[in-house]
């Protein structure tokens, strides 16, 4: 086999047959494992002449662009990360691994700080009351919004490492645009959204979303859809009790999500819970029937 052939079945492996796959250029498309959901779309374009891949539909609110070797350590197994290292191209290999330190944009107001006369943190409070968000969750979660700059007209939702210090954050715009999310381009599977204020000792919910997490006790946001090896294994080693609540359109993904981890040390821990009708978690302001949390056959 040669590299190409090599590098398809990689693919292949990782993510089904391609959608479309270009020889001469290189170019492969398939479903984005982010952003897909069972759509065919073939959205997320991977060069393997260029060792690059972007998807064309969430490529802002995922981050899900960049090099090759990034979306091999985020979906590969050990194995396949290893035949890659063989055809990774030298100076990828640097940009992998240089993760600068991220900070909150410099356009970053916390809200309770904010001069309650100006206009911006009016419009704020309104759409945050509206949202079913409190003081309370406001001053632990250190919800703030810009302005202006790249992150303008955005709450922000920041999350702190165990150090305290700043490690990745999101934010939603609180008018209507085509994108309601725009996320720091960092790799988010390398931290746990607010992993300090998480008590292991705790039931854990599993959420989508940073805005979700906020309306549960001890929630862990995955950020997407799946979930990260970090996680995983933090979960492995310290969760005595998990429950997964992901949005009512990837319940099978949650199903998935179950049997994935109720295994090992983890078998028996793992709880699951259906939301009813279409709304999630933020939109049922953390509303759910505790009844309702079971365990899968
Ligand atoms: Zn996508």
């Amino acid at each position: 086999m040669d590299e190409d052939e090599i590098l398809l079945e990689i693919i292949r492996d990782l993510f089904g047959k391609e959608k479309h796959y270009y020889a001469s250029k290189g170019q492969i498309s398939i479903n984005c494992p982010y952003c897909d959901d069972g759509k065919n779309k073939g959205n997320l374009e991977i060069n393997i002449n260029e060792h690059v891949y972007k998807c064309w539909s969430c490529s802002d609110s995922n981050g899900t662009h960049g090099v090759l070797g990034k979306l091999i350590d985020i979906f590969g197994t050990k194995n396949q990360k290893k035949t890659y290292d063989i055809f990774k191209p030298e100076e990828h290999k640097s940009k992998q691994v240089e993760l600068k330190k991220l900070k909150l944009p410099k356009e970053f107001i916390s809200i309770k700080d904010a001069n309650p006369l100006h206009i911006p943190h009016r419009e704020v409070l309104k759409y945050i009351k509206t949202r079913g968000i409190t003081d309370e969750m406001i001053e632990k979660f250190n919800i703030g919004f810009a302005t202006d700059g790249d992150y303008g007209g955005r709450i922000i939702i920041p999350s702190y490492g165990m150090d305290n210090e700043i490690n990745y954050f999101i934010s939603r715009a609180w008018f209507k645009t085509k994108n309601k999310y725009k996320n720091p381009e960092y790799p988010k599977e390398t931290i746990i959204f607010n992993e300090k204020l998480i008590d292991w000792e705790k039931p854990i919910y599993i959420v989508e979303g940073a805005f979700d997490s906020i309306f549960l006790d001890n929630a862990i946001p995955m950020l997407g859809k799946f979930m990260s090896q970090h996680l995983y294994k933090k979960l492995y080693e310290n969760a005595r009790k998990i429950i997964i609540v992901l949005d009512p359109d990837a319940w099978n993904d949650a199903e998935r999500l179950y049997h994935k981890i109720n295994c090992g040390k983890l078998m028996g821990k793992v709880w699951i819970i259906k939301l009813e009708g279409d709304q999630d978690i933020a939109d049922l302001q953390g509303k759910i029937n505790e009844q309702n949390i079971k365990q899968l056959d």
